[in-house]
Order: C-alpha cells, then sequence, then structure tokens
C-alpha cells in the first residue's frame, strides 16, 4: 500500500533533500515503487540486488551475536547518485572540498560529543579502501581513523597483504566517535554516510573492505548477518565490496583472524595481490 504524504513525511522528505543539496546532490528522481514497500534496489542507487534475505540458519554461526544495529535503507527521495569519475591528480582536491563541506559539522548529534572530526588517512589514489564503523577514544584524539589498537591490527593485516598503509584509503562510516563507542544510530549513519559515499566516488577504488557489520550494513543497504554477507564478492559503485570482521572484535575473538584472513584474499585475489613470502 502506498504511505499517504502527510504533513510530517512530507518535512522529512524536504528536509532530507535540502540535506542533499547541501552535499551537492541535485540530481533527484522518483522510482515507481511505492515507499515502504520492500525495495531490494537500495538508497545507494546500485543494482537491484538479486540476494534474498535469509535468516542464519539454525546451524551457521553468527559471530557478532547480535543482529547488526543499523536497519535498511528504504527507499526514500534522494540516493546518492554515483558522482563523475575524479582525475587521479585531482583527487586530492576534491577530497579537501569534501571535508570543506562537512566544516565544523553538526548535522547529527554525534557533533555533541567529539573532539574531533576523523575525516580518513590514506591515499586518494588508493585502489583498496578500507571503511570501519566510526572513531574511538584515540581516533578522536588524534583526528586520524584506526590508530588506536584496533588500528594497529588492521595495519598488520594491511602489512599481511603485501601493502603499506599509506597506499590505502581508510574511512568510517560516522566521522564523529558515537558516546561510549557505542554502535551509531540509523539516523546518525544515515546522515554522515553520504559524505563516505563521494569519498568512496573520487578514490574509486577497485575494492572496498567493509569492516563490521555497521559498515556493511550501510554500504551495502541491507540489514543481513555479517555471515551472509562474508565469502562473497558485491558490486557497489563501481567498486568490489568484501565484508570482513572489525579489528575491534577480532580483538575480542581472535579465532575469528583465521576467517578474516580468508576474507582478505578474496580483496587480494580482486587486487591480483600475492601475500609477501615469509621471513
Ligand atoms: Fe556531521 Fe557526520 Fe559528525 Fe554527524 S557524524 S556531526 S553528520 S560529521
Amino acid at each position: 500500500m502506498a504511505q499517504p504524504l502527510t504533513p510530517e513525511l512530507r518535512e522529512a522528505l524536504t528536509e532530507r533533500i535540502r540535506f542533499y543539496r547541501d552535499l551537492g546532490l541535485t540530481d533527484f528522481y522518483r522510482r515507481p515503487v511505492e515507499l515502504g514497500a520492500a525495495d531490494p534496489d537500495s538508497e545507494t542507487g546500485e543494482e537491484p540486488s538479486t540476494q534474498q534475505q535469509t535468516p542464519t540458519a539454525p546451524n551457521q554461526p553468527n559471530f557478532f551475536g547480535e543482529e547488526p544495529a543499523i536497519p535498511a535503507r528504504k527507499g526514500f527521495a534522494a540516493p546518492p547518485q554515483v558522482g563523475a569519475v575524479v582525475a587521479p591528480a585531482e583527487r586530492a582536491a576534491a577530497l579537501q572540498l569534501i571535508r570543506e563541506d562537512i566544516g565544523e559539522c553538526t548535522r547529527c548529534a554525534l557533533h555533541k560529543g567529539r573532539h574531533t572530526i576523523v575525516f580518513a588517512d590514506g591515499s586518494p589514489a588508493a585502489r583498496l579502501m578500507f571503511v570501519g564503523e566510526g572513531p574511538g577514544a584515540d581516533e578522536d584524539a588524534q583526528g586520524l581513523p584506526f590508530v588506536g589498537r584496533a588500528g594497529q591490527l588492521l595495519n598488520n593485516m594491511i602489512t599481511a597483504m603485501g601493502l603499506r598503509r599509506e597506499e590505502v584509503y581508510i574511512a568510517n562510516v560516522v566521522k564523529c566517535r558515537p558516546p561510549g563507542n557505542r554502535t551509531p544510530e540509523p539516523d546518525e549513519a544515515n546522515t554522515c554516510s553520504p559524505f563516505l559515499f563521494r569519498q568512496i566516488d573520487v578514490v574509486r577504488p577497485q575494492v572496498i573492505v567493509a569492516l563490521g557489520a555497521t559498515a556493511a550494513t550501510n554500504l551495502l543497504g541491507q540489514r543481513q548477518p555479517l555471515a551472509n554477507w562474508r565469502g562473497r564478492v558485491h558490486a557497489f559503485r563501481g567498486s568490489q565490496l568484501i565484508v570482513t570482521y572489525h579489528p575491534a572484535f577480532l580483538l575480542r575473538d581472535p579465532r575469528q583472524k583465521k576467517e578474516a584472513w580468508a576474507d582478505l584474499q578474496i580483496a587480494m585475489r580482486e587486487l591480483g595481490l600475492k601475500a609477501p613470502a615469509k621471513g
């Protein structure tokens, strides 16, 4: 059934369009679907997924032991479109423009507790991008993503792939630290993630590795147990997206490092990388 256009819904739509215009997104279209109807074509503007949303099988482990906290993106008013290709020489400036657009952002409640906006780290010409959930205390203090213990583990993962941290690009779904390192609320993630989409469109990495359920859910626009996302290559905004565990989770449960390495090997295969020889 179509959802009636109530004054509240009209106001919400207007506010959302205003927000996207703030981000520089001005081309909108209306899809012929009923609002609120199941819509496999998520707000990311990607090809419709052919995958069914299947619950975790009874004997299939859900390593997080919990449902991802970010719900599916519903078809709303204006999905962020994939941006025009930015020439490699102009990517640093284009990223700087996005950072300037963010400014001293107060668009969501996370601004209240942050010390520093954590934009990104790494090469604007990276072939590989990592996307995490949000800054923690160390990141909030230093203004860089993945610089605490989880960041050290991510550095080790990057080294194991035969790369250096300076060669990849690292960003998060939200750019301000959630209080107490809680999972970002859906409205916070949805408010901040268009900046991430713009960063992805500028960098145009060949491969994106989503670290954890929050990153996977926000990028792929569907709520699924992490186990359902792993082990496959997903098409996303012109990149190949692979899902693995967040390094903070691996610190809590090191037994899953083997599984994470299997995921990284999928990324390496897509990049044509071979693991460096040991010793
Ligand atoms: Fe702005 Fe993102 Fe920070 Fe929210 S998390 S205040 S949208 S920069």
